[in-house]
């Protein structure tokens, strides 16, 4: 597996607990839109008995002129000397690895499925799609506990192709947030909700990432409405 050496460019705190690392894309290094890599810390600032690495989806595209990885903090060394890094530190990345990328096909219709940080790979996808111009019909349903942890919830629902949609919901929101406040849907993604803003899903690719248990939630939802297993792809966050 190829191996680079990345520099941080910018940090920033983009929703509750979550960050952003902008690091200049090492010379060489291509990736297809989905990919991940293994992004370990070259000077940690902690150590604990858990390793100094941890697999990373890319979030920016690969025709952004630069890598993005975004991710909740947590008290792991790995996340708490991430947090700490400066501009002008170094990371060394091993990849891109993985198969959760867009179909060949330029016209398989897509629904995204994201919990939370498992934005990350979606974002890539979306954003690459924006960058060539896409018509196919594709859509995200995209749930958050709160409006203030959902990254890039305002720039996935401004993205502006031809045939895509975004549905944002919240799962947390206490009943009196007024439509004020949230305008977006509230509660978990299920089949009302899936048939209500898409009229397409039994002819989709659906893409799902984010932890073992919204994957499974979504599966079951997915299987509920007949979908076959072969139309759902996954990537699993642990
Ligand atoms: C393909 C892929 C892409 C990913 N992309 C992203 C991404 O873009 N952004 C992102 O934030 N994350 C991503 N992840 C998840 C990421 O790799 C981390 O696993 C995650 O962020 C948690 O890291 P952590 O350091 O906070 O916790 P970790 O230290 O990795 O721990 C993970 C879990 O195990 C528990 N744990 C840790 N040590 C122990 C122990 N000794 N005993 C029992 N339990 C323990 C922790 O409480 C925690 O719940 C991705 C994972 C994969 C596989």
């Amino acid at each position: 597996m190829q191996k680079f050496t990345a520099q941080l460019s910018q940090k920033e705190e983009i929703a509750d607990n979550t960050f952003a690392f902008t690091y200049i894309k090492p010379k060489g290094f291509a990736f297809t839109a989905g990919q991940y890599v293994v992004l370990d810390v070259d000077e940690s600032r902690y150590s604990d008995d858990r390793p100094s690495f941890r697999s990373l989806s890319i979030a920016s595209a690969p025709s952004d002129q630069d890598l993005l990885f975004v991710m909740r903090g947590s008290d792991s060394a790995f996340k708490r000397s991430m947090i700490a890094s400066e501009v002008g530190d170094t990371v060394t990345l091993k990849g891109p690895i993985g198969h959760f990328v867009l179909p060949e096909d330029e016209r398989q219709k897509i629904v995204y499925m994201g919990a939370g940080i498992g934005i990350t790979p979606i974002r890539s996808m979306i954003r690459e799609e924006l960058a060539s111009g896409s018509e196919r019909q594709q859509m995200l349903f995209y749930s958050n506990s709160l409006p203030s942890c959902a990254a890039y919830a305002l720039e996935l629902r401004d993205i502006s192709l031809p045939e895509y949609k975004c549905v944002n919901t919240m799962t947390g929101l206490k009943d009196n947030i007024s439509e004020d406040e949230w305008a977006g849907e509230r509660g978990f993604i299920d089949a009302d909700m899936i048939e209500e803003y898409c009229d397409y899903y039994k002819q989709a690719q659906f893409y799902i990432v984010g932890t073992k248990s919204f994957i499974n939630a979504m599966k079951d939802v997915l299987s509920g409405m007949g979908i076959d297993e072969r139309h759902i792809k996954v990537d699993n966050f642990g």
